[in-house]
Parts: structure tokens; C-alpha cells; sequence
């Protein structure tokens, strides 16, 4: 089925995107060399900076006449990326999502809050075409007025919340000032979270404050929006919707496709799309395809979660660091909140590392010996893994800013 897709989707884009034939014109590659699925790796890679360049409709395969929709997301620099989609486009998409929400145990009977920004991002109409084509009540309150939003979940029994994993967590913070206690007070029992890079630590943190299940979206608006992968109950890894989705992992330097239970850059064909196809689209998020079957009985393949992507990758003091790492190691201390930021600068000799975390409510004391103790074991846990040891300030609680959609949680000044 994906080798008969592909067989249609390569002349499709040949034929129509003038970027994609000259691509493959200077690799002296024709649509008929698709023979077998794996000559896909023959053709040219898609990147980021094509839709840029590209900007506005120079991907775009299909007339006006059938765009439906636009999303865009914003560039590195100055224009946004666009993706006009068409009617089944969206269709493919909502149905990714409704797979997901289905695949979490969610039913029509759920009532869905989409706290994901409504609007050019694609969190919240996703989420919210695929709750609705699933049956279940949705409550469409986008990002912002979190004060209303935790009214409204308690006073409409809302069961299931979708955001980015810092927002649920911004929430939980508001929540507990308004003494609210979800277990107590709110009939929450899902939480759908995707759109940022998020450890199974921080997972754990959020389970732990709110008694609710948190589930893994995965997706990106080049290719869809969310609902490309969702994890399943057994929650080791997501699994794709390889009907419409082809991936690939491949070695970020070399770009040579990697096998099965190797970790690499993950690479997707949207097998279905006419408006905005993407031939082997660079995602730049870093995962591995598992090897061997799921336990729950689903054939379609398991990527890891995304921890990481390769553009996040800072280099400190000679050393390759994520800001995930930082993050799990924060998480191992549970006397500090899931609140933190990483802040570089350098001066004349070297670089400035510095790692801010807020401390538990419960945690915090004036006593300068106690927060001695959280502060050494918070510097022993990132020395432990990553093996540097920065600057370690412990603030109190609520003092770090917080997002209302996806949280910047590094600043470098680096050469600034
Ligand atoms: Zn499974």
C-alpha cells in the first residue's frame, strides 16, 4: 500500500513542484526509478529552509481551487513557513488525531478542553477536529485566562485536556492558588501533550501532581499538525499512522538511512497529502523505530518519544548537552518544581553555564543549609549524567516565567 502510494506521489510532485524535479533532475533521478519502497532513499531530502525559501506557494502541488485551509508556523528567521492543505488534506489529519484520542481510551462520553492556541499554529483545530469527529463535547478555550480555564473544567466535568506539557503544569501551579485539586475537584483524567520536546520525567511530575494519564501527540505542521504518532497503553513509544505517513530514521551527519533500533533524525513522506506534499521531510527531531511487535497488538510501527531535536543541541564547553538532559536530571530531585531555565553568556575565558530551577513550595525554607542540600544534589545529578557542573540557582517558587503555548527554556547570549 505505502510502495502504490509513493508510485503515485512521486510523478504527482515531480510533475507539479519545480524545487522537487530540479532536485531530482541534478541527481539523475526519475519518478520510474521507484521500483521497491526502499528507493525512496534515492530521492531528495525536504528541509525547513525550502519552505522558507519557498515561501509562500512554491510547494504547494494543488490549484487554489482545492486549497482549503492554511497553517503556518514561524520561521527561524523573518517569514513564516506555509501549508496551504486541501480538503482531504485536513481529513487525513483529523483522522490521525481521532486515532490518537481513540487509541488513549477516550470516548464520545469524554468532554475535551483544547488549550492549544487556536489560529495558524495547528495544536488547537487539530485537537479539536479530531475530538469532534471522535463524538466527544468539546470545549474550545485555546491558550490564555487560565483562571477561566480551571473554572470552566471544574463547572463542565471536562475529563480530557490537550496543551503542551509547560502549559498543563502552568495550570497546575494556577490550580493550587486557587485551591483547586483536580483529583478533588475536576472529573480530568486524560491530559493529550505534544507540540514541545518532553521527557517521560516530567511525564511522571505531571501524573504525580494531577492523578490524571498523561499521553504523548506526536506531530509537526510541515507534515499535518499532531497526530502523525500517538503512544499506545503500553506507552513505549508512539505509534505512526503508517498509511499516511512514511518514516525513516537517518544519520544526521551522513544522511544515510539508518536501520531499524538505530537512533537518528526522523525523516516522514506524507503519503496522502495533494496540497503540500512532503517527500522526506528532515524533521530534525531525533528517535529510533523500534524492532519487534507492540504488546497491545497494533502493527503500525513504534517511534521513540522525541526528548530531543538536533537543533536544540548546545554545545558547552566541548560537550554536547540537550536541554531534556538537564531536565531529566532536574527530575530525579523531588524537592525541585518542574520549572527551570538554562541561561548561557560568556565571558573573556569561557563559557557561563548557568542552570535556574524552582524549588517545591514545600521544599523551600530561608535556611541557607537546607537549600545547600537540594543545590548539591541537583549539581551531583547533572555531573552524574552529563558530566558538567553549572551554576546551580535555586529560586523560590512561581518566580520563573511560564507559557501560555510552547516555553523557551534556553537562553544563550553566547557571542552576543
Ligand atoms: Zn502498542
Amino acid at each position: 500500500m505505502q510502495l502504490e502510494k509513493l508510485q503515485k506521489l512521486i510523478p504527482y510532485e515531480y510533475d507539479r513542484v519545480p524545487l522537487f524535479r530540479r532536485r531530482c533532475d541534478e541527481k539523475g533521478i526519475k519518478p520510474r526509478d521507484l521500483v521497491t519502497l526502499a528507493d525512496l532513499a534515492k530521492f531528495p531530502f525536504m528541509k525547513k529552509t525550502d519552505l522558507r525559501d519557498e515561501y509562500p506557494y512554491g510547494l504547494t502541488a494543488a490549484p487554489m481551487s482545492e486549497i482549503n485551509r492554511f497553517h503556518c508556523s514561524s520561521g527561524t528567521t523573518g517569514k513564516p513557513i506555509c501549508i496551504p492543505q486541501t480538503a482531504n488534506d485536513v481529513e487525513i489529519w483529523t483522522e490521525g488525531v481521532m486515532r490518537c484520542l481513540s487509541m488513549y481510551g477516550i470516548t464520545k462520553d469524554d468532554v475535551v478542553q483544547v488549550s492549544y492556541g487556536y489560529g495558524l499554529f495547528t495544536g488547537g483545530l487539530g485537537a479539536h477536529y479530531g475530538a469532534e469527529k471522535l463524538g466527544c463535547a468539546v470545549l474550545p478555550t485555546s491558550a490564555g485566562n487560565t483562571e477561566r480555564q480551571i473554572m470552566l473544567m471544574k463547572d463542565l466535568n471536562v475529563t480530557v485536556i490537550c496543551c503542551t506539557p509547560s502549559y498543563f503544569l502552568h495550570l497546575a501551579t494556577v490550580a493550587e492558588k486557587l485551591g483547586v485539586d483536580f483529583r478533588r475537584d475536576t472529573k480530568l483524567r486524560h491530559g493529550i501533550f505534544g507540540a514541545e520536546p518532553w521527557t517521560s520525567e516530567i511525564r511522571k511530575r505531571i501524573e504525580e501532581i494531577s492523578g490524571i494519564t498523561a499521553h504523548d501527540i506526536y506531530g509537526l505542521t510541515e507534515i499535518a499538525g499532531p497526530g502523525v504518532a500517538g503512544n499506545c497503553e503500553y506507552c513505549n513509544g508512539l505509534h505512526i499512522w503508517e498509511d499516511h505517513f512514511y518514516p525513516e530514521i537517518v544519520d544526521p551527519d551522513t544522511l544515510e538511512p539508518l536501520p531499524d533500533g538505530e537512533e537518528g533524525e526522523l525523516v516522514i513522506t506524507t503519503l496522502d497529502r495533494t496540497g503540500t506534499p512532503m517527500i522526506r521531510y528532515r524533521t530534525r527531531d531525533l528517535s529510533r523505530l523500534q524492532t519487534g511487535t507492540c504488546p497491545c497488538g497494533r502493527t503500525m510501527r513504534v517511534m521513540d518519544r522525541v526528548h530531543a531535536r538536533s537543533d536544540d543541541m548546545l554545545i558547552i564547553h566541548g560537550v554536547n548537552v540537550f536541554p531534556s538532559q538537564i531536565e531529566a536530571c532536574l527530575m530525579k530531585v523531588p524537592q525541585v518544581a518542574p520549572h527551570y531555565m538554562i541561561e548561557l553568556s560568556s565571558t573573556d575565558t569561557m563559557d557561563r553555564f548557568e542552570v535556574k530551577v524552582e524549588v517545591e513550595p514545600n521544599a523551600f525554607s530561608d535556611t541557607i543549609s537546607g537549600m545547600e542540600t537540594i543545590r548539591k544534589k541537583v549539581s551531583a545529578s547533572i555531573k552524574e549524567i552529563v558530566g558538567l557542573s553549572p551554576i546551580i540557582t535555586l529560586v523560590p517558587p512561581n518566580t520563573l516565567p511560564r507559557s501560555e503555548g510552547k516555553i523557551k527554556r534556553v537562553i544563550d547570549n553566547r557571542g552576543k
